[in-house]
């Protein structure tokens, strides 16, 4: 395990940026949050300072020594971190330990938190107007898109074009995926596809991890949990990542501390992935709780997360395609060739031997 960075669960309402889903956060009385999304809301600034008893005690915010730790362990290895917001701000005391070490702040949008510099998490099911997004510009999004919003995500993706940098998509309920999901998905990306590329033509393509990451990548760039990053949770005990808290804390790390025990680590690694080994779905998320809660196995990934993939691997070929021929020094040593299935499984099914060989590389 080479860690690069540290990922901090700030409380255990902190929104979820990723497959998991958020925990149910409320606002209560007397926790002040900025009231509109205007840039002279300082990010600091609170009208009413919250009890220690509502962030002890109700939201289970990591304690001041726990943050503490974990940010001298941060600075010790030379680690980045992401922290994950709450819906209320923090108090000075914990502001000042979290400007000690270089980090990305990571905040639920309907916190109405405005932080230039943050990543914003979206969900679909209170998708902001476009008076609510005025303010922004060159942002970090994260959009959770719930299944049922799927046939919204063209209209939710031009919404937020104009003010993105970039934008990391996020689908929600995988697990409920069909056909006619994957058809409608499929049918949403080729109206994307058509909107970014008159950006292309003025020179200004957003970044879309479901799209533009693959027409730029020759290996593979997935999550990494376990691998490259590593969670801390409110408890100040470590995790895989937030989702492994969330769905049961007891299967913790341990403290924090160098030598982390991870049992069966290997079967994180690419290597021990004998389907997605043999895969170029390369901006897939490879993600390992997805992987575990839908197929039992922590290397093994589901069609839903597959057929996904696919898809959006065959838009970017899509993208990339034409991006050659309008631009031919575009990316030349890109190459994305037409695929005729949408799981490597196919490929592997029926031949265990074939399986048995990639398990052991
Ligand atoms: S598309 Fe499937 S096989 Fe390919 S990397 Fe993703 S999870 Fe693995």
């Amino acid at each position: 395990m080479v860690l690069k960075y540290l990922l901090v669960l700030l409380s255990d309402s902190s929104a979820s940026f990723c497959y998991y889903p958020s925990p149910k956060a409320e606002i209560p009385k007397g926790i002040a949050v900025a009231n509109s999304h205007k840039k002279d809301n300082a990010f600091h600034i609170s009208d009413e300072k919250p009890t220690d008893i509502y962030y002890n005690e109700k939201q289970h915010l990591i304690s001041l020594d726990h943050l503490k730790k974990t940010v001298v362990f941060a600075l010790k290895n030379n680690l980045k971190v992401n922290f994950l917001y709450p819906h209320f701000l923090l108090d000075e005391a914990y502001t000042k330990v979290i400007e000690e070490v270089e980090h990305i702040k990571i905040i639920p949008f309907d916190a109405k938190i405005f932080n230039e510099d943050a990543i914003l998490i979206l969900d679909s099911n209170d998708f902001p107007t476009t008076l609510d997004l005025v303010n922004y510009t060159h942002q970090n999004f994260i959009l959770k898109l719930q299944k049922k919003d799927l046939k919204k995500l063209d209209t939710m993706i031009q919404i937020l074009l104009a003010k993105s940098a970039r934008i990391n998509l996020v689908l929600m309920d995988l697990e409920n995926y069909e056909e006619k999901d994957y058809a409608i998905y499929e049918k949403q990306l080729g109206k994307i596809t058509r909107k970014l590329i008159q950006y292309q033509n003025q020179n200004a393509i957003p970044e879309l991890n479901f799209l533009t990451d693959r027409i730029d990548l020759n290996q593979m760039n997935n999550c990494q949990a376990g691998i490259q990053h590593l969670t801390i949770a409110p408890n100040g005990k470590m995790y895989l990542c937030p989702a492994f808290y969330h769905e049961n804390p007891s299967e913790d790390l341990g403290e924090i501390k160098n030598e982390i025990f991870i049992k069966n680590a290997r079967l994180l690694e690419l290597n021990y992935a004998p389907i997605c080994r043999i895969c170029d779905a390369y901006q897939c998320k490879r993600c390992v709780y997805l992987n575990k809660k839908l197929t039992l196995e922590i290397n093994t990934p589901s069609s839903q997360q597959c057929i996904t993939s696919h898809i959006e691997r065959d838009a970017s070929r899509r993208i990339l395609e034409k991006l050659q021929k309008m631009h031919p020094d575009f990316n030349p040593q890109i190459t994305i060739p037409q695929l005729n299935y949408r799981d490597p499984f196919e490929i592997v099914k029926g031949n265990p031997q074939k399986i048995a060989t990639l398990n052991h590389p």
